[in-house]
């Protein structure tokens, strides 16, 4: 089994050595031509995964009023830039766009601005929200008060692998394997035997774990953390980190490749399944804290939803609906919040600038 993909990885292989995991994983992502978000919309039952916004409108509509409640308590600001990372087919936007409409002065105030590196999913998003601006890079965003949101964003983005051996911690490479041919090429990760000399790469709670451990670092994740909170500090504004992960640094294997809501092999078939690592949550706070930023949370996604009215909410539509929707509504809260469904697994970051109020869902 290979994919087009694989060729041109093999390639670069044989003509360079062998990759570091972050490469292999930005390349089955985001290569221009084969990568897997720049061909496809993989949301949703027909593509391979579903995310929170598609499950249900009130995950949408809640960050919206979560967005007017803390800009109220930042003193509404006359001009913001909302921003969202990876916004998908734009649905959470467009669901947290209709929420503040309610609220007087919000909307006049705003321009919307998408981080967005996937022609197919911009172009899905242009549809359910006209009127936004597109980027694809974080640094081109326009200063001002920031308000951003990023939901399955960072566990999208690259993971350096290191194995901690007799001699100290080595980092896994992507190698061809012994049968692999320039027809049909395939992969196997193995560890290339120096010692990093920049062993404090790993975080302190990752570094003394026993031999034979693997550890993984997002230093692409800490970079967007750093400067999204550090815009933040200097301009004000708030954002919102929401994804399945730790909220501790730890050591553990989470690389994973999804396709049609089935776990496969992540070496197989690069870019035509998702990769994905947990997102340590841990990392992104000290990354944040170095950007300046207040750093509130991780709090789990249930508690959070729960807190921002999650259950009010579900109730009010509930009012209009017909029973068959009634029962959607159930099933939707329960999946977004429950510890057994995404409730617990998925946690939610908050940042400020350092003498901001505590945002809704934070307060002590
Ligand atoms: N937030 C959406 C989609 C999550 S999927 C939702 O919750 O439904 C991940 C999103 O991030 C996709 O839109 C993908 O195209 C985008 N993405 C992945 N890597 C990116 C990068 N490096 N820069 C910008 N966008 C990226």
């Amino acid at each position: 089994m290979s994919s087009p993909l694989s060729k041109n990885i093999a390639r670069l292989i044989r003509e360079t050595g062998p990759m570091p995991i972050s490469h292999f994983m930005a390349m089955a992502l985001g290569h221009p031509k084969h990568g897997y978000y720049m061909t496809r919309d993989p949301l949703g039952a027909a593509g391979d995964f579903t995310t929170a916004p598609e499950i249900s409108q009130m995950f949408g509509e809640l960050i919206g009023l979560w967005i007017a409640e803390t800009w109220i308590a930042q003193g509404s600001p006359s001009k913001i830039v909302l921003a969202e990372l990876g916004p998908g087919r734009g649905t959470l936007m467009a669901d947290a766009l209709r929420a503040l409409r309610a609220v007087p002065g919000l909307l006049p105030a705003l321009e919307i601005h998408f981080v967005e590196t996937s022609p197919v999913l911009a172009a899905i998003q242009k549809q359910n929200v006209p009127n936004a601006t597109w980027h694809d890079r974080f640094d081109t965003l326009p200063e001002g008060p920031l308000y951003l949101i990023a939901n399955e964003f960072f566990d999208a983005l690259p993971i350096r692998q290191f194995v901690r051996t007799k001699q100290g911690w080595c980092e896994r490479y992507v190698m061809l394997t012994e049968d692999s041919t320039e027809e049909s090429p395939s992969f196997e990760p193995a560890i290339v035997p120096v010692p990093q000399a920049s062993n404090d790469i790993l975080a302190a709670g990752q570094r003394n774990a026993p031999i034979g451990s693997l550890a993984e670092v997002s230093p692409a994740s800490a970079a967007f953390a750093e400067d999204i909170a550090s815009r933040i500090a200097k301009h004000g504004g708030a954002a919102l980190i929401i994804d399945y992960g730790h909220p501790k640094s730890a050591a553990g294997e989470t690389l994973q490749a999804l396709r049609k809501h089935e776990f496969v092999s992540v070496f197989e078939t690069p870019g035509e399944a998702d990769l994905t690592a947990h997102v340590d949550f841990e990392a992104l706070a000290v990354a944040a804290k170095a950007g300046g930023a207040e750093v509130y949370g991780p709090i789990e996604q249930g508690t959070f939803l729960r807190a921002l009215g999650i259950g009010e909410r579900a109730e009010r539509l509930k009012a209009k609906a017909t029973p068959e929707q009634a029962r959607d509504i159930d099933s939707a809260e329960h999946r977004l919040t429950s510890r057994e469904e995404m409730g617990s697994l998925f946690k939610v970051l908050a940042l400020t600038p350092k003498d901001a109020p505590a945002p809704a869902g934070f307060e002590v």
